[in-house]
């Protein structure tokens, strides 16, 4: 591992370091010598004290994302990190086909994500040092796991802070057009070159579960995408109305149903904000509701209107469930807090005059590691309300 340059950080930066945090900001950088981008480089503090190794942004407004404390970095430090991730894994999901298998921060491999879906990953490389990196984290993964396929699902918003290009391409062997997956039981198929994300919703892999127990009657399931709650709840329930935006995910949705011989499932492409009052106002009533929006909340500056959105759509669900129904509803805006997005769901209830009890606070998949500390690794929120009366 070539190690070029140092970074000398200020005392606020130290402190973070201290605390375990892995993010020196570049407000936090006091001086940097010789450190190229990209590089991984020695961190110090101002008195030349060693703090560790860090991989180092020149664009970004994360500067340093720490990959090891103290006075040594081993040099095959990345095969052990990604061999730590994988036995995880192995040992703690065995017989998951789809399944995050790296999750940056969370795994001690800032910027990578490694996602598994079946005998194909999907890898994002989302820093200028895990850029860098990429070309070791492929061989070392196609030598541990033997895949068919490693494609670069490069695309993220994220790399332009970076400066890095978006790419969307093959890293070694070939990925189909559509890749065949299993969850839980039943079977899907998957599209990593053009899927949001690496082409599911990894980390409502549990939640995707978990909310069969709580479904029945009439269900309606809000951002649906291609179905993750939508197709586990038509195994239950008697009507499954899923609603999206996009028209080529609810094509993926029936395809899977059909495949799946699950009956009863109607999709629409429309906006859940107007189907919601259009529902409200009609007098529609369901037994069961699912909401799982896009993040409201890219950024610190859009929390206000966030808010409101996550309060009317919140609203507006427990209206229309009947008493004795579940409102399965999720953010994953990591700027909404989870107690914040308890009292908006609080003040939705209050407005729609429902008593309402939770049943579960739920957050990502336990592939998705959150790191102690560092509140940034824990963004998903997935509250399981009943309504009472
Ligand atoms: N519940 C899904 C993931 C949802 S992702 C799963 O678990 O697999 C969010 C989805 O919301 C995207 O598919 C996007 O197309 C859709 N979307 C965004 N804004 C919307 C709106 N106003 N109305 C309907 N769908 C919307």
């Amino acid at each position: 591992m070539n190690i070029t340059g140092s970074v000398l950080v200020t005392r606020k930066g130290e402190g973070r370091i201290l605390r375990g945090h892995p993010w020196v900001f570049r407000s936090d950088v006091a001086k940097a010598k010789d450190a190229l981008p990209g590089a991984v480089v020695r961190v110090e503090n101002e008195r030349g004290r060693p703090l560790g190794f860090a991989l180092h942004s020149s664009r970004s407004e994360i500067r340093l994302r720490m990959i090891e404390r103290g006075e040594a970095l081993a040099e095959d430090w990345l095969g052990r990190r990604l061999q730590d991730a994988l036995a995880w894994r192995e040992r703690t999901f065995p017989g998951t086909p789809a399944c995050r298998l790296v999750h940056g921060e969370g795994d001690l491999l800032p910027s990578l994500v490694v996602d598994r879906y079946a005998d194909w990953l999907a890898i994002q490389t989302l820093s200028q040092g895990m850029e860098a990196l990429k070309q070791e984290v492929v061989a070392i993964l196609s030598e541990r796991l033997r895949p068919r396929g490693i494609l670069e699902r490069n695309d993220p918003k994220v790399r332009s802070f970076e400066g890095l290009e978006p790419r969307v391409g093959l890293l070694y062997g070939e990925v189909p057009r559509r890749v065949p997956v299993r969850a839980g039981d039943l079977a899907l198929e998957v599209d990593l070159w053009h899927g949001q994300k690496t082409g599911l919703f990894l980390d409502q892999r549990e939640n995707h579960l978990m909310a069969r127990g709580y479904t029945r009657g009439r269900v309606l399931d809000g951002f649906s995408y291609t179905g993750g709650f939508a197709l586990q709840a038509a195994a239950v329930a008697d009507t499954v109305l899923a609603v999206d935006l996009s028209a080529d995910a609810l094509d993926q949705l029936r395809d899977a149903a059909a495949r799946n011989g699950l009956g009863g499932i109607e999709t629409r492409d429309a906006n859940v904000f107007d189907l919601l009052r259009a529902f409200d106002d009609a007098g529609e009533r369901y037994d069961t509701v699912i909401l799982d929006p896009p993040a409201f909340a890219k950024s610190k500056d859009a929390v206000e209107k966030a808010q409101r959105g996550y309060k009317e759509i919140n609203l507006r669900a427990l209206k229309i469930l009947n008493p004795g129904g579940c409102l399965i509803t999720c953010s994953c805006s990591y700027h909404v807090h989870e107690a914040d997005f308890e009292r908006i769901l609080s003040a939705a209830a209050a407005d729609a005059g429902a008593e309402v009890s939770v049943v579960e606070r739920r957050s990502q998949a336990r592939d998705h590691p959150v790191l102690l500390g560092v509140p940034e690794t824990r963004y998903l929120k997935c509250f399981v309300l009943r309504k009472l009366a």
